[in-house]
């Protein structure tokens, strides 16, 4: 198939518009999978993704369509909508040359619609609009046109409606896909060069390589070499998606492929590098920016007897998530384990879905945190660190108050889009989580977006969850990195009887530590049983204390034995037992249980 025969498109969508059922609706057509094979969803093969519904990593299938006598290569990549999974967005951008921007009629344009719509637009692709759902009774294609008209200055004589539920209108889909996008700038006669833009690891094929062909050919057997590392591989496997796997012995310019080459791991399959022959220099293609961790959590084993167990799982998923970053770290409570970075909450939730369903690991997760940034002022400190400035996101690390000249948080900018109904709520929740309004504009006479300045602490928690309870479920929210900006935070401390329990801290903005600190105190006091001597658990910042609770001691009747009688002999025995309490108290021989760490380190 001649290179101006071949289509490279995604479909970008917000969660639940469709762009699933539409791909199913696309493989049905050109007959890649028979129509009613029963299986619905067929892109999202993993099965956190039934569950939840969700796409989260990126697919690829390669479809063979007739169009005016001709024979068309159609690579569709099935991209997740979700804001977390951006990085699987952008790479699957890369090597496109066109989108089919899916909006539901009925739902209309959506916070994520209007992220998924600039980041089409920033990388020049062709935008393809289509309306789906439009079978629904209560779905308004005209009402929505204008939205995309107001918002995007999309001509709604461009704008496709169809069902991809029921097919209504699907074909014309792929016939304006042919038309509007164009093919890849492709030149086979040049020599191979390749976008890997993506890999994920098998047991026993280790590591596959997507790779999009943007010049010349590749063959079982060719030797190639890895612009980045500059190693070298043998060519083993090639295949293409149908979105079966099927094994050919050749790939041409235009194409995306499935590369085996006996890649180890991660460190030599890297996403967005450039392949070409070995010996033979080429220009290294742009691929796209790799987006920086922005959550991170502790995950330790429930058992430290589970710890290799554990590692080799997260390692091995880890090749399928390239966005993940993984260091180690330890917890006196909680044992050896490691920090994980993520790009979002949605995406450390469905990561360790995956380590449970399909690594059968079940690991302690902490409480998500973000990075903060320190300006120091102590010389000296400077001298230890190296740097004038650190990251910081383990509070354990958290410099003394004193050598600290400016504290910096990540922020965003959070784009909501809500019912009119609901704004003052959606305003109210926001003013809750520190955001400051930037802009506010009618999409129309019903919904309207708002757009905040949030810190990324507020929103890794329960941000996303309380908005849809605000809004009875119809607010919709994204959101695209800021930068550090100035903020006041402190490290709040726990001691229990006076000594500091250090996985226990956290760090807080000043305006919130009051709150965490009782709420933190009030769960220990739950889930620490009584003991033989009193606990008094405090939380403070510095030498403040903002909360304290006291568990009380059991009495354990030492005279209890003796029955009545000697009255000097019952005073030693009392006395006895208080100093053996002071004695418990000196050394603060609290015995916390396991689930007390679980239960306030867990959010
Ligand atoms: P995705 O999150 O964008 O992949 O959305 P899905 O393809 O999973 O679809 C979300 C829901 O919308 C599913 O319950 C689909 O059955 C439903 N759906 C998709 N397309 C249509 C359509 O054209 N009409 C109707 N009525 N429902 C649809
Ligand atoms: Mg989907």
């Amino acid at each position: 198939i001649p290179v101006e025969q071949v289509r490279n498109f995604s479909i970008i969508a917000h969660v639940d518009h469709g762009k699933s059922t539409l791909a199913d609706r696309l493989l049905e057509l050109t007959g890649a999978v028979k129509k009613n094979s029963g299986k619905s969803q067929i892109l999202d093969s993993l099965q956190v993704e039934q569950e939840r519904g969700i796409t989260v990593k990126a697919q690829t299938a390669s479809l063979l369509y007739d169009y005016k006598d001709k024979r068309y290569l159609l690579n569709l990549i099935d991209t997740p909508g979700h804001v977390d999974f951006c990085n699987e967005v952008y790479r699957s951008l890369a090597a496109c040359e066109g989108v089919v921007l899916l909006v539901d009629a009925n739902q209309g344009v959506q916070a994520q619609t209007v992220a998924n719509f600039h980041l089409a637009k920033s990388k020049d692709l062709t935008i393809v609009p289509v309306l789906n759902k439009v079978d629904l009774k209560n779905a308004d294609p005209d009402r929505v046109c204008l939205e995309l008209l107001t918002l995007f200055s999309i001509d709604p004589d461009t704008v496709l409606r169809i069902s991809a539920k029921f097919g209504t209108g699907v074909e014309n889909v792929l016939q304006e896909v042919i038309e509007r996008i164009p093919h890849p700038q492709a030149d086979r006669s040049k020599h191979f060069r390749g976008l890997l833009f993506d890999s994920w690891y098998e047991q026993y094929r280790g590591t596959l390589n997507l790779i999009y062909l943007k010049d010349g050919q590749l063959n079982v057997g060719d030797e190639i070499t890895s612009h980045l590392t500059n190693k070298s591989y043998e060519v083993k496997s090639l295949s293409i998606l149908t979105p079966a796997e099927t094994p050919i012995h050749q790939l041409v310019a235009g194409q995306v492929g499935l590369v085996g080459c006996n890649m180890k791991n991660s460190k030599e399959s890297i996403i967005g590098d450039t392949l070409h022959l070995k010996n033979v220099k080429v220009e290294p293609l742009t691929g796209f920016k790799p987006q920086q961790p922005m959550v991170f959590a502790g995950v330790y084993p429930a058992d430290q007897a589970q710890h290799v167990a554990l590692r080799t799982a997260i390692e091995k998923l880890i090749l399928t998530d390239s966005a993940v970053t993984l260091t180690p770290d330890s917890s006196p409570a909680l044992g050896q384990g490691w920090r994980l970075g993520f790009l979002g909450l949605l995406h450390m939730e469905v990561f360790c879905q995956r380590l449970e369903q399909e690594h059968g690991a079940e690991p302690i997760i902490t409480a998500p945190s973000v990075t903060y940034k320190l300006k120091l002022k102590n010389p000296k400190l400077i001298s230890t660190y190296g740097e004038h400035t650190i990251y910081l996101s383990n509070p354990t690390h958290f410099p003394n108050e004193k050598d600290v000249e400016e504290y910096f948080e990540p922020c965003v900018k959070g784009t909501i889009v809500t019912p009119t109904e609901y704004l003052g709520d959606v305003i109210a929740l926001c003013v809750n989580k520190r955001g400051v309004q930037q802009s506010c504009s009618n999409i129309d006479d019903l919904r309207i977006m708002i757009k905040y300045f949030l810190p990324l602490s507020e929103i890794v928690l329960d941000f996303h969850d309380k908005l849809k309870a605000v809004s009875s479920g119809y607010a919709s929210f994204d959101y695209e990195p800021l930068g550090y900006h100035s903020t006041d935070i402190v490290k709040l401390n726990i001691h229990l009887n006076g000594n500091p329990v250090e996985e226990l801290s956290r760090i807080v903005h000043k305006t919130k530590v009051n709150s965490v600190a009782r709420d933190i105190a009030f769960r220990l006091k739950e889930t620490i049983p009584r003991q033989m001597i009193q606990i008094a658990i405090q939380a403070c910042v510095g030498s403040k204390v903002l909360a304290r609770e006291t568990i009380k001691a059991y009495r354990k009747d030492v005279t209890a034995k003796l029955y009545g009688g000697d009255v000097t002999r019952r005073m030693k025995l009392l006395k006895q037992q208080a100093e053996g309490k002071k004695k418990m108290r000196s050394i603060a021989n609290v015995r916390i249980p396991h689930e007390t760490f679980i239960s306030v380190l867990r959010k």
